[in-house]
């Protein structure tokens, strides 16, 4: 089938973690995919057929990346983990506010046909997370509305900001609301790694027999959602056509202890906690209500952490094991190893040819484009 005849979808976002494994799914089902993003993926050589460095905070660059494309799945932001998200609300806020109003405007104006949001379970208010032992989040609990400051309120907005495009251009949204995705290719240092990357981290780092620190208490409890479920609820809600704002999470609750040590069970090690109480450790307490995805689509997210964790922390040791960081004893996954172990081979190419011949970052205007094929 040649490139014109094949549906044609955008993916911003598509250097960063989700984007990235989205990107791969659309190609597995056939697309033309076109990422666009700030940098290249920071693991493995995109999949992409076309691959924009551009930054979407300018609306001409938004205006390049929907041309010519049918569905837009809105990924871009900035973010990170609890530590990062709390330390600049002005300048992420704006950021982020940016690009999701001029992807929005350019999205209209090119008459796009399906426009997929990634919103955040930061939407929820602080009032319903206050204990560990929680109810898990219903979607209409995000109104009345008291969402984590800066990165909580902008998703809040860009959620309803999407929705108005709905009702006064036509535009045919979906709005997701992820809760803590992780798994392999993640980012897990530098400040912007969630939870299970941060401790995978740690663990694979340390001395059996030694401590690692940890945020906070150790009781706060989250649920966390592995990668492929994330990428199979986006893709369902995209088909199904569900315009109204929507719980992609897992509702397997555990306290921070009980993560750490699943990690250690997958490594091997048996190490002691170190609580650090001064430390962002965001609300208490945070899980997902499936009922609302499971009405709908008769589907939810089943993949356990037992299944998850293990394949995201043999991930992290061998790329740590790479660099000459990680320490014994290698993890054993056997069958359940992930289906991405060519990554360790790839990535010392990773940052591909483009960023060798110096096109691994878009300018503060920038926008670079080459086709991947
Ligand atoms: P990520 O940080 O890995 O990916 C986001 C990407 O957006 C990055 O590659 C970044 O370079 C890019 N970006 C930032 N500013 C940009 C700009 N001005 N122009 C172009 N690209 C820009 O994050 P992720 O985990 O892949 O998250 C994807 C989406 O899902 C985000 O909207 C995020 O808010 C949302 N989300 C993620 C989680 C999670 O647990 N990972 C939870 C809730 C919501």
């Amino acid at each position: 089938m040649t490139d014109a005849k094949r549906k044609r979808v955008l993916v911003t976002g598509a250097g960063g973690f989700i984007g990235h494994h989205l990107v791969k799914r659309l190609k597995s089902e056939g697309y033309w995919v076109r990422g666009v993003d700030l940098k290249l993926p920071e693991f493995e050589p995109t999949r992409a057929d076309d691959f924009q460095l551009a930054d979407l905070r300018y609306f001409e660059n938004c205006t390049r990346a929907v041309d010519g494309v049918e569905d837009v799945y809105q990924l871009a932001a900035d973010m990170g983990g609890i530590g990062y998200i709390t330390a600049i609300h002005a300048t992420l806020s704006r950021n982020n506010i940016l690009i999701n109003s001029h992807m929005l405007e350019a999205a209209r104006l090119a008459r796009v046909k399906r426009y997929l949001y990634t919103s955040s379970a930061c939407v929820y208010p602080a009032n319903l997370q206050k204990n560990a032992e929680i109810v898990p989040l219903r979607e209409g609990d995000a109104i009345p509305a008291e969402p984590e400051k800066g990165y909580g309120w902008e998703k809040l907005f860009a959620e309803q900001l999407t929705s108005y495009f709905g009702e006064e251009h036509g535009l045919d949204v979906r709005i997701v609301r992820f809760h803590n995705i992780y798994g392999p290719l993640g980012t897990y240092q530098g400040g912007r790694e969630k939870a299970p990357a941060a401790i995978s981290y740690k663990v694979a780092t340390a001395e059996d027999g030694s401590s690692i620190p940890i945020w906070g208490d150790g009781k706060q409890t989250r649920s966390f959602c592995y990668i492929e479920d994330a990428l199979e609820g986006m893709r369902r809600v995209m088909e199904a056509g569900i315009t109204r704002p929507i719980n992609i999470g897992s509702n397997e609750l555990t306290t921070i202890d009980g993560l750490v040590d699943l990690v250690c069970e997958a490594a091997g090690k048996r190490l002691r906690k170190e609580y650090e109480l001064d430390r962002p450790q965001g609300v208490r307490g945070r899980s997902s209500d499936n009922t609302l995805i499971r009405s709908l689509l008769g589907w939810e997210p089943s993949v356990s952490l037992r299944e998850g964790i293990p394949r995201t922390y043999w991930w992290v040791w061998h790329q740590l094991a790479r660099a000459g960081k990680a320490r014994p004893p290698e993890p054993q996954l056997g069958e359940a190893r992930p289906t991405i172990p060519s990554a360790l081979v790839e990535s010392a190419s990773a940052t591909s040819s483009l960023s060798h011949a110096g096109m691994g970052k878009a300018g503060a205007h920038g926008i670079v484009s080459t086709t991947l094929r």
